[in-house]
């Protein structure tokens, strides 16, 4: 008979945020805020806020209703595929744009 071991996984407990849930959606290492959901022509969005470790990032989801004919469900998934990178480009942190995790220097403009 082969000997079998269990590999011990060890995480450090981080605390919650303040816009976490604090229920069954956070982890030991991973706060969720409650979804933010936009619906619009069958279809509906969500995002969620997440920390994890010591990153906070917006992870999104979608539901899209698919054309039945093959090329336009085709035409659908390209075209959300190059809205997705877009939508990165536009809003994804570039590195070097914020010093640290509480400097915002657009919120520091707007303030005048
Ligand atoms: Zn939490």
């Amino acid at each position: 008979m082969a000997a079998r071991t269990m590999r011990r996984l060890h995480r450090t407990e981080t605390p919650h945020t303040k816009w976490c849930t604090r229920d069954h959606r956070c982890g030991i290492n991973e706060h969720r805020s409650a979804d933010f959901i936009a619906d619009a022509l069958g279809g509906r969005a969500v995002i969620t806020r997440v920390r994890a470790g010591d990153t906070d990032y917006a992870e999104i989801r979608a539901r899209i209703p698919l054309h039945s004919n093959e090329n336009g469900a085709r035409w659908q998934l390209a075209t959300a595929l190059r809205l997705m990178r877009d939508l990165l480009d536009t809003v994804a942190i570039r590195p070097g744009a914020l010093r640290s995790r509480t400097e915002r220097p657009a919120l520091r403009t707007a303030r005048r």
